[in-house]
C-alpha cells in the first residue's frame, strides 16, 4: 500500500487536512475505532473566531494573556487573523452555526475572553455536527478499527506508518504523514476524553527522538460529572459558567470569589484549583447550579447536557449538580511550525491536539483548540500541495514486540490512577518522583507495546513536570 499523504486521526484536523487534499492526491485517513470517537465529537462550547477585523488584536491579547508569557505569538497571530477564513469556508461549504431569529450569527462568551466570540452549532452539541459535517464533506478513504503503532522513519525522512488492523501487523506506504491523533486523556483516571485518546503518537516520537514540547502543560476542566461509571466523564460545557451558572458548596456559597475577583469566569486552571483546594479543605461537596437559567431556553440551549444528566437522574436546571475538575485537554505535544512541519524529520507534519505549536503557552483559552485544528490542518494541507512530493523509499518491516502482555491492563489502570493522584491539578516534586519510580518500574517490566507508547508519553509529562519548578499556568507545583 503506497500513499501520497496518510493522515492518523479524523477528528477536526485529520478531516480538515483531507477536505484541504485534492482527490489528484491518494490520501488515507486512519483511526483507531469508530470514525466519530474522538474528541472533536464530543467537544460541547463552540469554535473561537475573531468576531471581525477590529477583534484580532483583542482575540491576540486574550489568548497571550491566558497563555501566562509561554505562547509562540506568531502562531497565535496566525491563529487569530486566518479564524475568520476557516469560519467563512465552513459556512460556504454549507454548515450551520447557531443562528437568532433574525438570520445573525449567535456568538457566546467563555472564561477569559474580553467579548463574545464563539460560535456553536446544535446548542451545545458543537463538534457532533462539525464532526458529522465534516465526515460528509471529506472526499478520501478511511481505515478505522486501525491502530498506529509505528512510524517508518529512514534518514530523517518519514516513509509511512506500521498499523494494527484486523489483527495483523501492516506497512503503509506514505510519501507524507501528517499526525492528527489528539491528545493523552486516558492516561488519566478522571477524564472527559474519547476512549481513542492515549497519546500513542507521542510515545512513539518519543522513542525516534523527535521533540515534544511543553509535556507538562495538562489542562484540567473544572466542571464535571465524574459519578458515571465510565472511562469518560461527563463534561459541563464552560459556556454554562459563561452564561451564568454557579459554583457552589453544599450551603449555596460561591466560594470562587475567595481565590479571584472574577469568580466562575476566572480562567479554568484557576477555577479547577480552587475546586480542588475548597474540596481538600473543608470537605464539603462542590456543586454546578444553573438555577438562574430559565427552564425552556435551558433546554434548547444545552439540550445535551440536560437531556444526559436527566438520564442520570438530575432535573436541570432546577437542581444541582455535584462537580469535580477532570484532566480535559492537552497544551504540549509534537513540536511543529506554522505549517504542521515537525522540524527534524522530512514528510512529518502533527496538527491538532496531538502538536504543539505554541498557541496556548502555559494555559488554552477555552475554545481556540477547534480553531487551532482548522487552521494548521490547513496550512499542513496547502503545505503538501505546494511541494513538490518526495518519492519516499527505504526498507521497513513489521515490528515483532508483542503488543500487549498478561497484566497489561492492570498496569494501564494504576497507570491512570498514578498519573491522576501525582501529576494532576497540585503536583509536588516527591509526588512527581514517585510517580516515576512506578513508571519506569512498569517500563522495564514485560509489556506489551500498547502500554509502553502510554508509559513513555506519561515519564515525559513527569519529566516535563519535573523540569519546571515554578508553578506557570495550568502547572502548579507545590515545595516539598
Ligand atoms: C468533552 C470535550 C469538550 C470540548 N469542548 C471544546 C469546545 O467547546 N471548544 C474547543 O475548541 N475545544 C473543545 N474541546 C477540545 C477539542 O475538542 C479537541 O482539542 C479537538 O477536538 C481535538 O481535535 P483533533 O482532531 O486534534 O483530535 P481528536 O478529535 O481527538 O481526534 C483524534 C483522532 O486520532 C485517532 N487516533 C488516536 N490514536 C491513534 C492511533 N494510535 N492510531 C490511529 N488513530 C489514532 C482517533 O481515533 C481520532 O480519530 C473539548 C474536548 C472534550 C473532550
Amino acid at each position: 500500500m503506497r500513499y501520497d499523504v496518510v493522515i492518523i486521526g479524523s477528528g477536526i484536523a485529520g478531516l480538515y487536512a483531507a477536505i484541504g487534499l485534492p482527490k489528484t492526491l491518494k490520501v488515507l485517513l486512519i483511526n483507531k475505532s469508530y470514525p466519530w470517537e474522538c474528541n472533536t465529537y464530543y467537544a460541547q462550547g463552540g469554535v473561537t473566531t475573531a468576531y471581525n477585523d477590529d477583534d484580532i488584536p483583542l482575540h491576540i491579547h486574550d489568548t497571550l494573556d491566558a497563555g501566562a508569557g509561554m505562547c509562540n505569538p506568531d502562531a497565535v497571530r496566525l491563529m487569530s487573523e486566518n479564524s475568520q477564513a476557516v469560519i467563512r469556508d465552513l459556512i460556504e461549504r454549507g454548515f450551520s452555526f447557531d443562528k437568532d431569529d433574525e438570520n445573525n450569527l449567535l456568538y457566546t462568551k467563555e472564561a477569559a475572553h474580553s467579548r463574545s466570540r464563539i460560535l456553536h452549532a446544535g446548542g451545545d452539541a458543537t463538534g457532533r455536527h462539525l464532526h458529522f459535517f465534516l465526515l460528509g464533506q471529506n472526499p478520501h478513504p478511511m481505515l478505522s478499527d486501525t491502530t498506529v503503532v509505528d512510524l517508518l522513519i529512514e534518514n530523517d525522512q518519514c516513509c509511512g506508518v506500521e498499523v494494527v488492523t484486523d489483527g495483523k501487523r501492516r506497512l503503509i506506504h506514505a510519501d507524507n504523514v501528517i499526525i492528527a491523533s489528539g491528545g493523552v486523556g486516558s492516561l488519566y483516571e478522571y477524564h472527559t476524553n474519547a476512549s481513542t485518546i492515549s497519546g500513542d503518537l507521542h510515545g512513539i516520537c518519543i522513542e525516534k527522538g523527535i521533540v515534544l514540547e511543553s509535556m507538562e502543560m495538562t489542562q484540567f476542566h473544572p466542571t464535571v460529572f465524574v459519578a458515571n461509571n465510565w472511562a469518560r466523564k461527563l463534561l459541563l460545557t464552560e459556556a454554562l459558567r459563561g452564561e451564568g451558572a454557579h459554583v457552589v458548596d453544599d450551603n449555596g456559597y460561591r466560594f470562587l470569589f475567595e481565590y479571584d475577583q472574577r469568580g466562575e469566569l476566572a480562567p479554568r486552571d484557576i477555577v479547577s484549583r480552587a475546586i480542588f483546594d475548597y474540596k481538600k479543605r473543608t470537605s464539603k461537596q462542590v456543586y454546578l447550579s444553573c438555577e438562574d437559567f430559565e427552564s425552556e431556553y435551558f433546554k434548547e440551549r444545552f439540550p445535551n447536557i440536560y437531556k444526559s444528566l436527566l438520564d442520570l437522574g438530575f432535573h436541570l436546571p432546577k437542581e444541582r449538580v455535584p462537580i469535580s475538575p477532570a484532566f480535559h485537554y492537552f497544551i504540549g505535544g509534537i513540536k511543529s511550525d506554522l505549517d504542521g512541519k515537525v522540524p527534524q524529520i522530512k514528510g512529518l507534519f502533527a496538527v491538532g491536539e496531538a502538536a504543539c505549536t505554541g498557541v496556548h503557552g502555559a494555559n488554552r483559552l477555552a475554545s481556540n483548540s477547534l480553531l487551532e485544528g482548522l487552521v494548521f490542518a490547513k496550512r499542513s494541507a496547502e503545505y503538501i500541495q505546494h511541494h513538490s512530493l518526495r518519492h519516499c523509499i527505504g526498507e521497513f518491516r513489521e515490528g515483532t514486540e508483542p503488543l500487549e502482555c498478561f497484566g497489561d491492563k492492570e498496569k494501564k489502570d494504576a497507570l491512570r490512577h498514578i498519573m491522576w493522584d501525582n501529576v494532576s491539578i497540585v503536583r509536588t516534586t516527591e509526588g512527581l518522583q514517585e510517580a516515576k519510580k512506578a513508571v519506569e518500574i512498569m517500563l522495564n517490566d514485560e509489556i506489551g507495546r500498547l502500554l509502553k507508547l502510554r508509559l513513555l508519553s506519561a515519564k515525559a509529562i513527569i519529566d516535563g513536570a519535573l523540569n519546571r519548578s515554578e508553578s506557570i499556568g495550568v502547572h502548579y507545583i507545590i515545595a516539598d
